[in-house]
């Protein structure tokens, strides 16, 4: 077990700090303090985090911490902590390690026993899921779906019983297909877009994802979409395999899959919707 009183202890810090998603009057100034209190800001991107850090007037010394060498980096890291240096940090936007690089060094600080401090502040889906309008709890934060058409419909698949709210960040150009393809998965749900979200072309779409869907080549910027859980009545006690052969049955028997389906659908009294789907998912189709 690892016990950490944060702010009781003599040890070198590692803080958590976020930047603002767009309007740079949500910094906050606790973050503002850490950032000018530290030895050094891990970044991203220096020269990003170089012009944010300029405008408010902050010269901590920045050094990369990088996503794609992660184990360097956190060695890099680790290093300067076992030297008594506080370091900060920050990603391009937003809080770090929510779907950007951190990770692996929050652990590793963390595991060697340095404080991990977070500070307050904003991640564009905090903003997205409170002002949705559905509901809030329980929601589940997924982040990017898989960018390749196969992988990003399995994903869908393993989600689409969830019954919570389900986050996800999209970036513009894949929006659509991204889109389309929860339609196809989830059916038509009640959904939220979040564009540009503290700047001044906020925008929140809100409606069915077949409402949506064709606004689609309106919208520009940075998009974070909300979609409701699956309500359907899961808590029947049902025994999917038998249902399962009961359509394997009809189909032998000579019957369409879609007929034979139904014809499960009106023995059993379970929803046509879910044996379709249990179907598929198990025949590997959508
Ligand atoms: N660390 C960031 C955070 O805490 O939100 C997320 C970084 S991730 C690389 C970038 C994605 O976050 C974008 O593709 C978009 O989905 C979402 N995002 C970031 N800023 C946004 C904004 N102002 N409005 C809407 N979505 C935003």
């Amino acid at each position: 077990m690892n016990r950490q009183h944060s702010f009781e202890n003599e040890k070198p810090t590692l803080y958590l700090v976020p930047t603002p998603i767009g309007n740079l009057n949500e910094m906050t100034p606790r973050a503002l303090d850490v950032l000018k209190s530290v030895d050094i800001i891990a970044c991203e991107d220096t020269r990003t985090s170089g012009q944010m850090l300029k405008h408010f007037e902050i010269e901590s010394r920045l050094i990369a911490y990088h996503n794609f060498n992660e184990e360097a980096s956190t060695n890099g890291i680790l290093e300067l902590l076992s030297e008594g240096k506080n370091i900060a940090l920050i990603s391009d936007a937003g809080y770090p390690l929510i779907n950007d690089p951190g990770q692996r060094v929050v652990a590793a600080a963390s595991g060697a026993g340095y404080n991990v401090v977070p500070v307050s502040g904003a991640s564009a889906f905090l903003n997205a899921i409170v002002a949705s309008g559905l509901v809030v709890q329980p929601f589940i934060f997924i982040g990017f779906l898989p960018q390749q058409h196969t992988d990003r419909l399995k994903k869908l698949r393993e989600y689409k019983a969830y019954p919570m709210t389900m986050v996800f960040y999209e970036s513009p150009h894949r929006i659509d297909k991204c889109l389309q393809d929860c339609l196809d998965v989830f059916g038509d749900r009640q959904m939220v877009l979040a564009r540009e979200l503290t700047k001044i072309h906020e925008e929140f779409l809100r409606g069915k994802i077949s409402e949506i869907l064709p606004v689609l080549p309106e919208l520009k910027g940075e998009m974070v979409i909300v979609i409701d859980g699956n309500h359907e009545d899961y808590s029947k006690d049902v025994d999917m395999n038998a249902i399962m052969d009961m359509v394997q049955a009809s189909i032998d028997a000579g019957l369409s899959t879609k007929d034979a389906i139904k014809e499960a659908a009106a023995r059993t009294g379970i929803a046509k919707n879910r044996i379709y789907d249990e179907y598929h998912s198990r025949s590997g189709e959508c």
